[in-house]
């Protein structure tokens, strides 16, 4: 990738990644996310030598313990599945392992690890004291009873409760894991181990959950956006946006977005998406959040509903996705990783967009992004722009440490604060770079610096 504004990538740096792809075969998302990252390092390995010495950029692709165990589960008929669940424990320089469990069935070691890496970095740009992890398993809760949900979430947990503790690592919910998934999860913990701590986040409100987290990751995307504009002078009131997904990110995404008077026309999930010309407004966002997370429906029956709106299904094989063709100002990505190839980066330049906010985590090809960067839009990598999940989830576990819990109001003001101070971060650091305006390379590097010294500080780990 050229990164606009920064020297070429150095020899070492080029080796470095080679020697990934050949220590780490057949993980393709886990080459990318380690090239993105690498690729805006030189800078620093200039101003801070001492880093190569210690060996940093090779221990940090070199997860802590990678685990990978059986989880056999009997569905309703009585039949017999096993599936394979992981935690990959990436990076504890900062703080206890952090990061979610996601469960579908595209999970595998590379697509975890990649997950992890990225983690690293972000939890260290929301300022607050958390390591990388990630975790879960290729099982699909899609079209699942709650009970064969259950028996699956207790075998899971029945062996990943040994490496789990709330000062050692601390998992959450990705794509698959709800408010339902979390709960089941927890029970299990608490049965096993005989303990009530907050060795989970993304728990109930009425069990030691914190009041936002739900709404965490998609209201962040939304306030990083904002602040990108505001370096323009301007805000989101009246822009037309597109959002891509419709689970936990991309609804709070919408709830925002309408909050600060934006205008969202689409949602997707992984079998087509529904664009509606008028806009997505909030009784057209509570018919879907009903749809979704209560009927565990699909998007097209959006349309039963809504006639001004059309579905339009979406062939995976193309490399492209018309969803990101239509006219508008800002994107939204909140599906899942690689959703935005070169082709559909293009588009999205020529229908006028010009502030991309990543709500999903590594949504868009490297081509993408260099198209992105090479026309000098507001784009925000998702280790910043989706930090604010994680980042509430780390407020979460503050309140379980102190036993109790802040409001509604309190805890939105601090997510808001902490998306402010990352934007700053990534901006500032940026620019005394000498890219201004290049949120990848801030974000890289800001996130990167607090973990490389704090692994200097520890010695040879
Ligand atoms: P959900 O499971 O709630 O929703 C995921 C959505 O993405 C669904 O609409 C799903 O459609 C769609 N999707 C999943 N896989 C694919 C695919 N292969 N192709 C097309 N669409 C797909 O997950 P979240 O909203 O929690 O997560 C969305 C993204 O945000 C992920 O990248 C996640 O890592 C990231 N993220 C989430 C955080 C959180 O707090 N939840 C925090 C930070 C990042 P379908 O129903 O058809 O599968």
């Amino acid at each position: 990738m050229i990164a606009v504004g920064v020297p070429k990538v150095s020899g070492y740096i080029r080796d470095l990644i080679s020697e990934v792809k050949t220590h780490n075969q057949g993980e393709p998302e886990f080459h990318q996310a380690v090239t993105e990252v690498f690729e805006s390092l030189d800078p620093v390995l200039e101003r801070r030598p001492e880093y190569r010495a210690a060996r940093i950029l090779e221990r940090l692709v070199e997860p802590d313990r990678v685990l990978m165990f059986r989880v056999p589960w009997q569905d309703d008929e009585g039949t017999i599945h096993v599936n394979r669940g992981f935690r990959i424990e990436m990076s504890s320089a900062i703080g206890p392992y952090k990061g979610g469990l996601r469960f579908h069935p595209s999970v595998n070691l590379g697509i975890l690890k990649f997950l992890a890496f990225e983690q690293v970095l972000k939890n260290s740009l929301t300022t607050l004291p958390m390591g990388g992890g990630k975790g879960g398993s290729d099982f699909d809760p899609k079209g699942k009873s709650d009970n064969e949900v259950m028996r699956f979430c207790q075998s899971f947990m029945t062996e990943l409760s040994r490496h789990i503790g709330p000062d050692t690592d601390v998992p959450a919910g990705d794509i698959g894991v709800g408010g339902r998934e979390i709960g089941y999860l927890f029970g299990q913990y608490k049965r096993i181990r005989n303990e009530f701590t907050g060795v989970l986040t993304g728990k109930g409100l009425n069990w030691g959950g914190s009041l936002i987290r739900p709404e965490a990751t998609g209201y962040g995307a939304v306030y990083f956006a904002a602040e990108m504009l505001a370096t323009r002078g301007e805000t989101l009131e009246g822009k037309t946006c597109l959002v891509s997904g419709s689970g936990n990110v991309a609804q709070y995404t919408v709830e925002k977005l309408l909050q600060l008077g934006a205008k969202p026309v689409t949602l997707s999930d992984s079998s087509g998406y529904i664009y509606d010309e008028k806009g997505i407004d909030a009784e057209k966002l509570a018919f879907l959040m009903d749809l979704k997370n209560v009927r565990r429906g699909r998007i097209r029956e959006f349309t039963d509903k809504f006639k001004g709106a059309v579905y339009i299904p979406v062939d995976p094989s193309h490399d492209y996705n018309p969803l990101w063709t239509h006219k508008a100002q800002c994107a939204f990505p909140s599906a899942t990783q690689n959703e935005i190839s070169g082709k559909d980066a293009e588009h999205l330049l020529d229908a006028g967009v010009y502030v991309v906010s990543e709500g999903a985590n590594m949504p868009t090809t490297l081509e993408g992004v260099e198209r992105f960067l090479a026309a000098r839009i507001l784009y925000a990598p998702g280790k910043a722009a989706n930090a604010g999940g994680v980042a509430t989830s780390g407020l979460e576990m503050s309140q379980n440490s102190m036993r109790l819990s802040w409001t509604r109001e309190e805890v939105d003001d601090r997510l808001h604060k902490i998306m402010q101070a990352i934007h700053k971060a990534c901006w500032e650091t940026a620019d005394q770079f000498g890219v201004k305006g290049n949120y990848v390379i801030g974000a890289n590097i800001a996130g990167f610096l607090k973990v490389a010294d704090a692994m200097m500080d520890q010695g040879l780990v």
